[in-house]
């Protein structure tokens, strides 16, 4: 008794504090908030989880035999924790499964030196160590094409343009100013433009377009003109670090986004070897090729296609009590690229989601509603597991070219639509959790405002209007569903680990993951326990096709 009318006390304060009109009371069971606080803390497990993900299983690339060892140990931890339900909800996101076996690039010319390279995921490889000369392929526009025909027959081809490096000033991690914080805190709620995000702006789309076509016309030449591999330098980072994803696969005229070909598809056109090499090394072979230097490299890269078994979300159960049908989840994507070992990106976040189910489990409490964690596959080649899984349970959406980004199309919703509550995300690196996007639902500031206010002393006491998007939680806003992330601490993200050779254990922070790993089992606690499922915002228009009677 004494420890809810605490809680009720300070509710009110806020409330005032906030707008006079709004009388909110969120009850919140803090002792069971302590607990959990004092298990995800003190007796973490999530560092653990995360060096099994990462160092025993490496990188989970969609599709991979290595994504289907990972996945096959997730589930057994969890059943091992005693979770119910676990099992693996298929999604067909890729239809080639690719590991790498061996890659080695070195110059021969004028003089000998390993270079730092890494192939990039479903490119095909060498029939052994290629020797061959380089060509820089200094084009610009399509005239320019025409200038190599018949210069690039085996040769190793410089795609891109040298780029200038800059010395390093600023740091690589910061931790939110409050000053960053109080303007999060401030902002507006999204208007149609920023809900958007970069798709409303279509000046940009149309630059970014253009420049993919003529990307894709030299990539279709070179490989038209036999050259041996493609080179590329990484377009941002240096120091040894190299940012690497998917082949390019060259795209027929104006082909629009969801029926683009991509390397992984089972009837992908045959491609050369590509591979991005650190800046240092490409810049000073460009710079020697443009001095009329003989330079010649040897190249061996060994890889394996194979059938594309481990396709599937890894999903699992802590059962409700009297509101057992209604759902509460909590996800992170599984997958990652191949270049390191995929820890911030996302084991971080899938080790985030597995801990809190393990810190409730392991204090037996007793949620009312139904809390269910989703693993998801695919989210690199577009949001495939998360989509997956929002279709077959809660409602499907029809949307064509940008529409699937951008919140248009039908949603027809199905029964599980009205009985799932909210869902939570953790994609943003190994920061500590600093707060939370309310995704331009308002309704859930003063809930948020309540549910963080164990966590102040954490450093996470900030609810932001505004949204983010491009990882899961958008499968469950784009169909009226409440999905969240949390605002993070950006430590090295997009500097130095997002998708690069570099995205290894030691770039993960301890006390953040522990600190993030509480916050989750908490809000998907209090979210189990409220007597109200999550309030919702209105659907963007237009509006669900047939909502089924009562809600
Ligand atoms: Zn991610």
């Amino acid at each position: 008794m004494q420890t809810f009318r605490w809680s009720v006390i300070l509710l009110i304060a806020l409330a005032v504090q906030g707008s006079v009109a709004q009388t909110v009371v969120e009850k919140i069971d803090t002792a069971a908030i302590a607990r959990i606080k004092s298990e995800g803390l003190n007796r973490s497990q999530v560092m653990a989880l995360i060096s099994t993900m990462t160092d025993v299983h490496g990188p989970r690339l969609t599709g991979s035999p290595e994504y289907k060892r990972a996945a096959d140990w997730a589930k057994k931890t969890m059943e091992s924790w005693g979770l119910s339900n676990v099992h693996f909800e298929k999604s067909a996101p890729v239809a080639r499964g690719w590991t790498l076996k061996r890659f080695a690039i070195h110059m021969t010319e004028p003089t000998t030196s390993p270079l730092i390279g890494f192939p990039k995921a479903w490119s095909p490889g060498t029939k052994g160590a290629v020797k061959s000369n380089v060509v820089y392929f200094d084009a610009k526009t399509e005239s320019d094409l025409e200038k190599y025909k018949g210069k690039l027959k085996g040769a190793f081809v410089l795609l891109n343009e040298e780029r200038e490096l800059l010395a390093h000033f600023s740091p690589e991690g910061e931790r939110l100013s409050d000053s960053e914080l109080l303007r999060l805190a401030n902002a507006d709620l999204p208007t149609g433009q920023q809900r958007r995000g970069m798709f409303g702006d279509t000046a940009a789309i149309a630059r970014f377009m253009q420049a993919a076509r003529f990307t894709s016309k030299k990539m279709e030449f070179i490989i038209n003109e036999g050259a041996a591999a493609s080179l590329e330098i990484a377009s941002k980072g240096d120091g040894g670090n190299i940012f690497v994803a998917g082949a390019s696969v060259p795209q027929v005229g104006d082909t629009p986004f969801q029926q683009r070909i991509n390397a992984y598809d089972a009837n992908a056109p045959k491609i050369i070897p590509q591979v991005v090499m650190a800046p240092e090394h490409y810049n000073r072979l460009v710079r020697m090729v443009k001095q009329n230097v003989n330079v010649r490299l040897e190249m061996d890269l060994g890889v394996a296609f194979t059938k594309a078994d481990s396709c599937y979300n890894v999903i699992a159960e802590i059962p409700g009590t009297d509101l057992k049908d209604e759902i509460v989840m909590v996800g992170a994507h599984f997958d990652s690229w191949h270049g390191g070992t995929g820890a911030t990106d996302n084991a971080t976040g899938s080790a985030v989601c597995m801990e809190a189910m393990r810190i409730i489990k392991a204090l037996d409490l007793k949620p009312r509603r139904t809390i269910r964690i989703g693993l998801w596959t695919g989210e690199e080649q577009g949001l495939h597991g998360s989509r997956t899984h929002v279709a077959k349970h809660y409602a499907e959406r029809e949307a064509a070219g940008m529409a699937l980004f951008t919140g248009g199309g039908t949603v027809k919703t199905k029964p599980g639509h009205e009985k799932f509550s909210v869902y939570f995300n953790n994609d943003n690196g190994t920061g500590k959790v600093r707060g939370i996007y309310m995704q331009g639902n308002e309704a859930a500031r003063p809930i948020f405002r309540a549910w963080l206010a164990p966590f102040a002393e954490l450093g996470a006491t900030t609810v932001t209007a505004s949204n983010t998007s491009g990882t899961d939680h958008i499968a469950f806003d784009a169909v009226g569903l409440p999905g969240f992330q949390f605002i993070q601490d950006p430590i090295e993200y997009s500097p130095r680990t997002h998708h690069s050779i570099m995205d290894v254990y030691d770039r993960v922070q301890p006390d953040d993951v522990k600190q993030a790993a509480t916050i989750m089992a908490a809000f998907a606690y209090n979210a189990a326990m409220r007597d109200g499922i999550f309030p919702r915002k209105p659907l963007a228009s237009p509006r669900p096709a047939a909502p089924p009677a009562g809600r």
